[in-house]
């Protein structure tokens, strides 16, 4: 079943050129879409000769492919070199590496005739390349070795990168562990989305406050992409429609009046303990060149170019909203854009097979993440029929059987809904084949439920209204053979509420695929330590790829030699986050204090409120508390913060405020000492996560029971033997199944009793429902205790005024014993590590690797297709020929 065993040596099978080479020498997948025809070099060309020899890898290979860039890449000499052009040497002489095995890696797939997976995401968060890149291409020993030799330290290159952040939060994270483990696992995927020029922005803390910097994230370069200036795809906007009669069949025609062009950066995603390397390609809009003649023509030059920096305006920043749906023209035109030019490129690429279109669906899958690229279902449906001449029923199975979607939230703020007029005005030949795809489906519907308006109108694509709008959820279970929630819990919800009547339907349609993160950066790369004792535990590293066999190992839980080094591991990442916090935030942290972290995104359903008050409930506590008992009755804690807030937002933003007002009072009172530090940790993003989840020994994941989807940094905290205070929420149920609830501190409502208390609160006085350790923090916020009086007060009348939409007073006392718990465990050091250690042991479902074959298997119908890698001393002999 699971992960290829072995390592380097019996892996690296000996190379098969003659399967390696494409027919003609001529590389099809950098064929150019528009314009220029590649010339067809003939296989005996010198060029492709000379290519098929691969870098070799001992360390004066390294040191002199790193020192050539150094001269000829960069134009550098040793008067002007820093640190940080050591870091962009090194990365072009790792990037040369993993181009290699990109190359050869589709010429495999497209010689295999395979079928490929399209994943779309309008988001990848997926944080620094370099050292993940070293440690899936198995190199990072030899870098690093090779880099000392030459004076410098390999960790102090990694902190050069800066973190390319795409992406919000978890959507966006999970898309990448999702391609890194599709290269492990040797599937043919492609990765698309788009290449922003501003990620999400860089968060620093003013008095307190959140201030938003834009991040320019491609200011020093980007090392890592390609850039593919023959991959060009024509994006058309507004215009008109015209329906013409030709041979006695109606054809329609869309004539956009803005035309711009996307532009492929192609990203290359190295496999672990393989030589498949898989494609992100992104997209970025340029002005096209054709387009703004008339207005050159016409003498307004500066209007020209006006609309030639729109086009490019479009690529330009990422939406910084995590769980809420936006509506702007410019979100649906970054939406277009990626569905369009993806689409074209598949089409291009299925072309070349000079297959049929009803065989579409047997090469070709598309995954939807999420709502964003739910146009592409009408995008293909429209090529279909409009330019490829297909009847509408023909073009309908070839989508719906490729098409598959994947919802993340039951927030209604965050179900997605177009207004009419303006899907329209931007693309109204797609509005109008939504038309026809909700004409037929209710006509369906009607005939099997006749008079039955309420489902009609729950079922429709079209909500009606003042304001019409589509409804992109709909489109998306309309147009796809399988909608997956991301965790069971989730998944049933969907299936019981938000999509009853779609689930009443076709309930075959409907599944579930448990998220997962991928092993290699978060225990690999983040926790050095911790891997090195795996190793040491399971006697090879195998469990990188099966995190499963940790399982085999549980008795070491109860050893105290093994406890002792487990605790000397976790010691170490914490000295790390130690000097980060004190150099970052100024804070001074007791590293022998229980680290408890709470870092997501700032949002009301994740309830960091509910957080905060209970470390001003503990401040409160500690100070009654006469001095000579305090250390008795408390765990010394340093309770720790982290998270963006929309910029526009503002709960969210005052949460951040209330942190660093309670931080400020509590970190300075010198009654309390170290028993108790708070620290707003600011920017949180990958590679700080990587700093900050493996220091974590307490780990919050609080949210209202039904209200986050999955999470998945619970499945990173839970794998670096963090222990979990949770609610039974999203994976947190899971996670409780497998490592064991007597090993998590779970408390609060369970999802079934969530209405009623909501309910129950709105007929009562919340000093009633709240109890009195709440109700005495929340007097002493107003009494303006920390300050900030207006902000805060306002700030707590989000739960005040019969209107505790997420039920934290009604969970408070729960999750105070819960903590309370917390404090008893901590005491007991041999008793904490056991379940710290059995928490990483039994986390290995939480793999991504695990969720991927899952997807591959029940929805994409994806087969693995494992390039031949050639062995390393086959390189060398190969080089030595050249040489010679
Ligand atoms: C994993 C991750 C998330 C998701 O965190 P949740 O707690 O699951 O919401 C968000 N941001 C970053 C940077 C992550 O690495």
């Amino acid at each position: 079943m699971s992960a290829q065993k072995g390592r380097l040596s019996i892996r690296r099978k000996s190379i098969v050129h003659s399967e390696l080479q494409v027919a003609g020498g001529y590389r099809p997948e950098f064929a150019s879409s528009v314009g220029n025809t590649p010339v067809a070099s003939q296989s005996t060309s010198k060029i492709w000769k000379l290519m098929e020899k691969y870098l070799p890898n001992s360390k004066e290979a390294i040191q002199s492919s790193v020192v050539n860039h150094v001269e000829y890449t960069l134009a550098k000499t040793r008067f002007d070199f820093t640190l940080l052009h050591c870091y962009q040497a090194v990365s072009h002489s790792v990037r040369d590496r993993l181009i290699e095995a990109f190359n050869d890696t589709y010429q495999y797939f497209n010689n295999k005739d395979v079928k490929y997976v399209y994943y779309l995401s309008l988001e990848y968060l997926i944080g620094r390349c370099l050292q993940n890149a070293l440690v899936n291409l198995e190199l990072e020993g030899q870098y690093k070795e090779a880099m000392l030799d030459m004076g410098y330290n390999l960790e102090s290159v990694y902190e050069q990168e800066v973190d390319p952040a795409l992406g919000n939060g978890g959507l966006g994270r999970l898309a990448a562990c999702f391609l890194d483990s599709m290269a492990t696992l040797n599937y043919p995927a492609w990765g698309y989305g788009l290449r922003y020029s501003y990620g999400i922005f860089r968060q620093q803390i003013k008095d307190g406050y959140q201030v938003e910097v834009p991040d320019y994230w491609l200011d020093r370069g980007n090392p890592w992409e390609i850039e593919r200036l023959d991959v060009n795809y024509q994006i058309k906007f507004y215009g008109s429609i015209t329906k013409k009669v030709e041979d006695g069949k109606e054809r329609t025609i869309w004539e956009g009046s803005e035309i711009i062009v996307a532009r492929a950066y192609d990203n290359p995603i190295p496999g672990y303990n393989t030589f498949n390397t898989i494609n992100l390609r992104l997209w970025r809009s340029l002005p096209s060149s054709e387009f703004d003649f008339k207005s050159f023509n016409q003498g307004d030059y500066f209007k020209a170019l006006e609309s030639r920096q729109r086009a490019e305006f479009i690529t330009s920043v990422l939406y910084p909203n995590d769980s809420t749906y936006a509506g702007k023209e410019l979100r649906l035109k970054q939406q277009y854009l990626l569905v369009s030019a993806t689409i074209q490129d598949a089409i291009r690429r299925f072309k070349k097979k000079r297959k049929e279109w009803k065989e579409w669906p047997k090469y070709n899958a598309l995954q939807l993440n999420d709502t964003h690229p739910a146009l592409a279902i009408v995008e293909l449906m429209r090529i279909l029929t409009d330019i490829e001449g297909l009847e509408y029923e023909e073009a309908w199975e070839v989508v719906y059987n490729s098409f598959a979607y994947t919802n993340h939230t039951i927030l209604p703020e965050a179900l997605e809904k177009w207004g009419v007029e303006l899907l329209g005005n931007l693309l109204p030949r797609h509005l109008e084949i939504i038309y026809n795809i909700n004409h037929i489906f209710l006509e369906k519907i009607s005939r099997k439920y006749p008079n039955d308006w309420r489902k009609l109108s729950t079922l429709s694509l079209v909500e009606e209204g003042t304001h019409k709008t589509i409804r992109m959820a709909n489109l998306s279970i309309v147009g796809s053979h399988a909608v997956n929630g991301v965790a069971a819990l989730h998944s049933q919800l969907l299936t019981t509420n938000l999509f009853k009547d779609f689930y009443e339907l076709r309930p075959a349609k409907f599944q579930n695929k448990t998220n997962g993160v991928t092993p290699r950066r978060w225990i690999r790369c983040a926790n050095p330590g911790l891997s090195a004792l795996l190793n040491d535990v399971v006697g090879s590293d195998d469990w990188i790829l099966d995190m499963d066999i940790l399982k085999n190992f549980q008795k070491i839980a109860d050893d105290p030699a093994i406890q002792n080094r487990w605790m000397q591991v976790k010691r170490q990442n914490k000295e790390k986050l130690y000097w980060w916090v004190k150099e970052r935030c100024g804070v001074d942290l007791n590293i022998d204090s229980l680290f408890d972290i709470q870092v997501k995104r700032i949002h009301e359903y994740k309830r960091q409120l509910m957080n905060i008050l209970y470390v001003i409930r503990r401040y409160l506590d500690i100070k009654k508390t006469p001095a000579e008992e305090r250390r008795k009755l408390f765990v010394p804690r340093s309770i720790m913060f982290g998270g963006k807030a929309a910029p526009g937002y503002i709960t969210a933003k005052r949460i951040i405020r209330l942190v660093n007002a309670v931080s400020q009072k509590v970190n300075n009172d010198q009654e309390v000492g170290d028993l108790l530090k708070v620290v707003f940790l600011p920017n949180y993003n990958v590679s700080n996560a990587q700093v900050i989840i493996p220091a974590s020994e307490l780990s919050q994941h609080i949210s209202t029971a039904g209200l986050e989807a999955s999470g998945t940094s619970n499945m990173k905290f839970v794998m670096n033997g963090c222990l979990i205070i949770g609610t039974m929420d999203g994976a947190n149920v899971e996670i409780a199944e497998e490592v064991g609830e007597e090993n998590m501190f779970i408390f609060g409502a369970r999802v079934e009793q969530v209405e009623e208390l909501r309910n129950k609160m709105r007929n009562s006085n919340y000093r009633d429902y709240f109890g009195p350790r709440l109700t005495e923090v929340c007097d002493a916020i107003s009494s303006d205790l920390f300050g900030y009086k207006y902000d805060l007060d306002a700030l707590l009348d989000t739960i005040r005024n019969k209107n505790d939409y997420y039920i934290l007073g009604a969970d408070f006392e729960s999750y105070c014993e819960a903590q309370q718990r917390v404090d008893n465990l901590y005491r007991n050091k041999s008793e904490w590590t056991k379940k710290s250690i059995l928490n990483s042991l039994r986390s290995g479902k939480f793999s991504s690797d695990r969720t991927i074959r899952q997807y591959a298997e029940e929805i994409w119908d994806l087969e693995p297709c494992e390039i031949p890698n050639p062995s390393k001393s086959e390189k060398e002999r190969f080089i030595q020929r050249n040489i010679n």
